[in-house]
């Protein structure tokens, strides 16, 4: 035995390190548990009998006489211990840690996404949740989207790709949303919502709490057909709590798994006050419905989607031909906005284009619609590239303070409108100044420049006499 990270691994350790010491060498056999799940407990070896037996004393001893140690004594043997915030974590290790490390991300994404108060996350039901999701093999892709309303539904899909049919593929006239999904009005979804609240009527009528059913039946019934909301005034405090708490979460999300803790709580408490013996699919009620749920809806979306991609190879290929044709009317939307090089991928006509087989159509599709969208994407640019706002072609001049207004001088009158001008051209001259009247204004007059002392040297004061 090698130290591994496993649950119960220190114990198992201990026992390890300590079978030298009994007199008698102990065998060790590892037996699967839970084998009463599918057989009856009768018809197990006697190993699995015991085993079955042992896990329920262990369940029944942790249940009603067990403490809260969340610090557990360490064993030197095992040589290490994992402990966060206080609390010493005996099992699950890898599980604990991710949980840890990404809980509040995921937290601060459902409060934003959902619309959720600071503390409705911690009033959820995360064990029935996380047990049923984790057992719902080959339901996980469905789920995952399902559960955070992210269904690649009609809508979903349309505004993604402007091609794709946005309608319900049941009724054919409203947009197939995540909630359309169980509030269509079509017939057939009518029948399906029928059965399904049958369905769950049945599994918990003989057990279930008769006020909690009630609450149930209130709260679907909401979410399905649109009606008032369960009202928290109308039930005792114990139940009004809880009917406050999945109000707060969302009815909608009753279907995708998020569930008070007050259902568990409250029906456990009826079944110690009414002395009800339950058997134990009934003490886990909580999944066993949850298990029920969503399975009708990943039957109910599997339908769905035969209806939406056709039930057989005939159907199949009509849908897709009326799909292709769609996506091609819409691409020939763009044939005057490409670029002209590109035009000649277009037909002469659509109604010619549309004549052809599914399989040209398919070719002709996959070959020119990238093309296409990128050249009606590149012609748009080229056409704006030399196009500047108009402020590029006017000078704004600064912006100026206004001081107080200086009183304007009011013009001359204009002089009256020439009836008769003359065409001689002297006529003209003799208004222009004359030419030596001109120079004299351009030539300035000449004033001797200013007298500066002149510079004395020695001779000034010493003359050379005469003699
Ligand atoms: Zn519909």
């Amino acid at each position: 035995m090698r130290p591994q990270f496993r649950m119960g691994h220190s114990i198992l350790f201990s026992i390890h390190s300590l079978k030298d010491a009994f007199p008698i060498a102990p065998k060790f056999e590892w037996v699967p548990g839970h084998t009463d799940d599918d057989t009856s407990f009768e018809d197990l070896p006697l190993i699995n009998q015991l085993n079955v037996e042992a896990d329920q004393l262990a369940t029944k001893e942790l249940q009603n006489y067990s403490s809260y140690f969340p610090m557990v004594p360490f064993d030197p043997i095992s040589k290490v211990q994992l402990h966060i915030n206080g609390v010493t974590v005996t099992r699950r290790y890898a599980t604990t840690l991710r949980t840890h490390c990404t809980l509040p991300k995921l937290k601060a994404y459902y409060e934003e996404r959902f619309h959720w108060s600071k503390h409705i996350f911690d009033t959820i039901d995360w064990d029935t949740f996380s047990t049923v999701f984790t057992k719902s093999k080959g339901k996980r892709n469905f789920l995952t989207k399902f559960c955070v309303n992210h269904l690649p539904t009609g809508k979903r899909l349309h505004d993604r790709t402007k091609t794709e049919n946005n309608l319900c593929p049941t009724c054919l006239t409203e947009t197939e949303t995540d909630d359309h999904l169980l509030q269509c009005r079509h017939p057939s979804r009518a029948r399906w919502r029928s059965n399904f609240i049958q369905a769950i009527h049945t599994r918990l009528e003989d057990f279930l709490c008769p006020v909690l059913l009630d609450i149930l039946r209130k709260g679907i019934h909401h979410y399905l057909h649109a009606s008032p909301v369960p009202d928290p005034a109308t039930y005792g405090n114990q139940y009004a709590h809880l009917v406050l708490q999945q109000n707060a979460i969302g009815w909608d999300h009753f279907f995708r798994g998020k569930w008070s803790t007050e259902w568990k709580y409250i029906q456990k408490q009826y079944l110690a006050r009414t002395g009800l013996t339950a058997t134990r699919s009934q003490e886990q009620w909580t999944t066993s419905l949850l298990r029920l749920i969503w399975d009708k809806l990943h039957n109910l979306w599997c339908q769905r989607n035969t209806s939406r991609h056709g039930h057989d190879s005939r159907s199949a290929r009509d849908i897709s031909l009326d799909r292709c044709k769609r996506i091609i009317t819409t691409l020939y939307q763009l044939k005057g906005k490409v670029q002209p090089q590109d035009a000649h991928v277009f037909y002469e006509t659509l109604e010619d284009h549309l004549e052809q087989d599914i399989d040209n159509l398919r070719q002709w599709i996959s070959v020119n619609q990238p093309l296409i969208t990128f050249s009606s994407r590149s012609a748009t640019r080229a056409s704006t590239l030399n196009t500047h706002v108009l402020s590029k072609y006017f000078v704004v001049p600064p912006t100026v303070l206004s001081g107080p207004k200086k009183k304007k001088q009011p013009l001359p009158p204009p002089p009256p409108p020439a009836t008769h001008r003359s065409t001689f051209i002297t006529e003209h001259l003799a208004v222009l100044p004359s030419r030596s009247h001109a120079r004299s204004q351009r030539i300035p007059i000449w004033r001797p420049p200013p007298s500066r002392p002149r510079q004395r040297c020695l001779h000034d004061f010493f003359p050379d006499h005469p003699g």
